[in-house]
């Protein structure tokens, strides 16, 4: 019986309902999900050692004859024990089966077997392995597929046990047909030098002896990067249709971006941008000249200076006849936005206005009108305000900040109302290049990589919880000299009742004992929106001296006269997360400190976060490590949608083969749009990488 990729392993030999469940649990449902799902390492159980010579903690294989076995009571009651000891032509190894009876039927007298296992030590007796893998040589499974070579090594899925798997591939993969269907193009493999489909399935799971261990195990042999490769290019095949598709809207006006508007842009810039600003804004404007709409993300580390480079693009929008809106997370962060840009703006003719949830009943109705009437020029608001109710009369540009995950649907929102403006997304968590090209594929990236001129770096330390008067003190000496302070307490979820109450014990424990002759606040998750809102104010306006906080102080608040920053249990935060709080401080012209408190030992990875956080204090540099520390299903923790599900590469580990594949789907599509490529990424890219469907 032959076998495709699509049949669905529920009709093979050997999976009945419940492996067939557990496979489906972990993604497995057909034959080419079963395929592509790449062993976790190899084993080299190859040659086989002689038992005399096998010393105790080794990893061996070794061949031979049952001389003797049967199953052997234990103390433990219902506790089933199987053994057999194994002579070759130089000694004997004991091997023992816990809760495996049914290796009696399995192994007899006078078998012929092969085991590997670790050789475990004994004070009497011959060596012996618990729970070896084996393999009956020339009964049962006519070729060693367990011992006796190469061996893959599956995870396990439920009662789907790495040996089950391994036979299972092994099974499909002799019946598979010659002729099964290769979709990489010629001329790639040719210039790859990569093995066809069919050899390269096989070499993937089942390698020749010949195979160097240690590639196989780094996912480098040609084999595997072909099928890496493979899965990356439909992936990025996928994504190069939906750019496609994009550069061919056209917006209803193309701004002109002449003298006049360069001298409107000058006039409102308060400071000489840096290089790095420059070069952002060159991409920015230069993608507004175009006649399609701009996707754009401008990655930028906290106060590197994204919102003057946002604001002259709104510039040229308004100098060109076209609204614009600035979209913030926040109430207060849009009305930081409002003051700034008004201030920025005061002397120009542009008339901005400010929409919050807050904003009265009155004063919204004039403002959504003058905005339909087109007298508005550039609104700056939350993010829900600018979904829900607002009519513009020429919108050209949407600038929405530091909320990349939404910048997406943001922009489907808007074409869904019949806009199609330039969108200009801003974030403050740099994201790693491999992860830019996967998750905003279809986003041109820019990033300004310095911070302006005149910055005092943060001083960045970490001390034990046993220091934490230490840091007290240091707190203490600001507060004194008129500055304020964050204390961050990690919360595992920030809705969780439990979390919730130590915090609030903390914040009381320090507003009595500690610093009961300072201003203190809590802030949390679980304070309605108001409260919050409330609170924040009273720190920005200096009311409140030390805010006591969860995580949720991250988004980017402006407070430059905080100068110090206490981080609670440090090792439990994320790299990238510890970063973007650490940014609250340092806003100022004055020397700010950050404090990292941490349980010792904290142990690996928190040590290594901690470390990598002490020593630099590039966000992009920081990105890098974060995802190197945690893989990419971390990086933004559970919630981040569009994250492709792969099953051969890995972002990290594959880093350098998804740079690779982006280069050749845009040659594939360009030299074969009607290829097999190109034709499977179209019918199967949704369904295969879990992600809405390609334009
Ligand atoms: P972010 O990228 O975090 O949004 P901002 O745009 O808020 O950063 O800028 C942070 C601060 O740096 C602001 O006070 C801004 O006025 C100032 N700034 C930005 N660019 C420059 C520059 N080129 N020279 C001097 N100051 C700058
Ligand atoms: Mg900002």
């Amino acid at each position: 019986m032959n076998v495709t990729l699509a049949t669905p392993l529920l009709s093979l030999k050997g999976v009945g309902p419940k492996r067939g469940a557990d496979l489906a649990q972990i993604g497995v449902r057909s034959v080419g999900d079963l395929l592509s799902r790449f062993p976790l390492r190899f084993e080299d159980r190859a040659r086989f050692r002689e038992m005399a010579g096998v010393r105790p903690g080794e990893a061996v294989t070794v061949a031979g004859t049952v001389v003797s076995c049967g199953m052997r009571l234990t103390r433990r009651a219902g506790f089933k024990l199987f053994e057999a000891v194994v002579r070759d032509a130089t000694g004997t190894i004991r091997a023992i089966w816990l809760n495996q009876p049914f290796m009696a039927n399995v192994v007899t007298r006078g078998t012929d077997i092969l085991l590997y296992g670790t050789v475990e030590h004994r004070d009497t007796g011959p060596p012996q392995f618990t729970n070896p893998q084996y393999e009956l040589p020339g009964r049962r499974e006519p070729d060693a597929i367990h011992t006796g070579r190469i061996v893959p090594i599956y995870e396990r899925a439920g009662c789907a046990s790495c040996r089950v798997q391994r036979a299972l591939v092994y099974d499909v993969l002799q019946h598979l047909p010659d002729d099964a269907a290769d979709v990489l193009p010629a001329w790639l493999r040719a210039e790859m030098n990569l093995p066809d489909w069919r050899t390269a399935v096989a070499d993937a799971h089942f390698p020749s002896a010949a195979a160097p261990l240690d590639l196989l195990n780094a996912f480098r042999t040609p084999a595997q990067v072909r099928l890496i490769l493979e899965e990356f290019l439909l992936f990025q095949v996928g994504l190069g249709l939906r750019r496609r598709s994009a550069a061919t809207e056209r917006k209803p006006v193309v701004p002109a971006i002449d003298d006049r508007v360069r001298a409107a842009a000058r006039a409102v810039l308060p400071f000489s941008l840096t290089a790095g600003q420059r070069l952002a804004l060159k991409d920015v404007v230069g993608d507004m000249a175009r006649p399609a709409p701009m996707h754009r993300l401008l990655q930028g580390d906290v106060g590197a200076g994204k919102t003057i480079v946002a604001l002259l693009a709104a510039v040229v929008a308004m100098e060109n006849g076209l609204q614009a809106a600035f979209m913030a997370p926040t109430e207060i962060l849009a009305e930081q936005h409002y003051l700034t840009i008004r201030q920025l703006l005061a002397s120009g003719p542009y008339e901005v206005a400010l929409l919050t949830g807050s904003s009265s009943g009155a004063h919204r109705r004039r403002v959504l009108e003058d905005l339909e009437s087109g007298r508005v020029q550039l609104l700056v608001g939350t993010h829900a305000l600018v979904q829900e109710s607002v009519r513009f009369a020429r919108l050209g540009l949407a600038v929405v900040d530091e909320q990349h995950r939404f910048g997406v649907m943001q922009r489907a929102m808007l074409k869904s109302k019949g806009w199609n403006p330039d969108v200009l997304v801003m974030t403050a968590t740099p994201i790693p290049r491999t992860l830019a090209l996967t998750l905003y594929g279809d986003l041109d990236v820019s990033a300004i990589r310095e911070l302006p001129p005149g910055r005092t770096p943060i001083e960045t330390r970490a001390m034990p919880q046993s220091r934490r008067d230490e840091a007290y003190a240091l707190v203490r000496r600001e507060l004194d000299a008129g500055r304020q302070a964050y204390i961050v307490y990690p919360l595992v979820e920030e809705s969780s009742k439990v979390d919730v109450r130590a915090a609030t014990e903390m914040a009381d424990h320090l507003a009595a004992e500690v610093f009961p002759e300072y201003r203190l606040a809590l802030l949390h998750g679980r304070l309605r929106p108001e409260e919050k809102d409330r609170v924040m104010r009273a720190f920005a306006a200096g009311g409140v001296q030390v805010l006591v906080s969860t995580s949720v102080v991250e988004v980017g608040i402006d407070v430059p006269n905080a100068t110090v920053m206490v981080i609670e249990h440090a090792e439990r935060f994320g790299l990238a997360q510890l970063h973007q709080l650490r940014g609250r401080v340092g806003r100022g012209a004055r020397q700010s400190s950050c404090v990292l408190l941490c349980q010792e030992p904290a142990g690996e990875p928190g040590e290594a976060r901690i470390r990598a956080l002490v020593e630099t204090s590039d966000g992009f540099a920081i990105a890098e490590r974060d995802l190197e520390l945690r893989g990419p299903g971390d990086f933004f923790g559970t919630r981040q949608s569009g994250m492709p599900t792969l099953r051969s590469g890995d972002l990290v580990r594959d880093r350098g083969i998804m740079e690779q594949a982006r280069r050749f789907a845009d040659l594939a599509i360009d030299r074969e749009p009607e290829g097999p490529l190109v034709a499977e990424a179209r019918r199967s890219w949704s369904d295969r990488f879990g992600l809405a469907s390609v334009g």
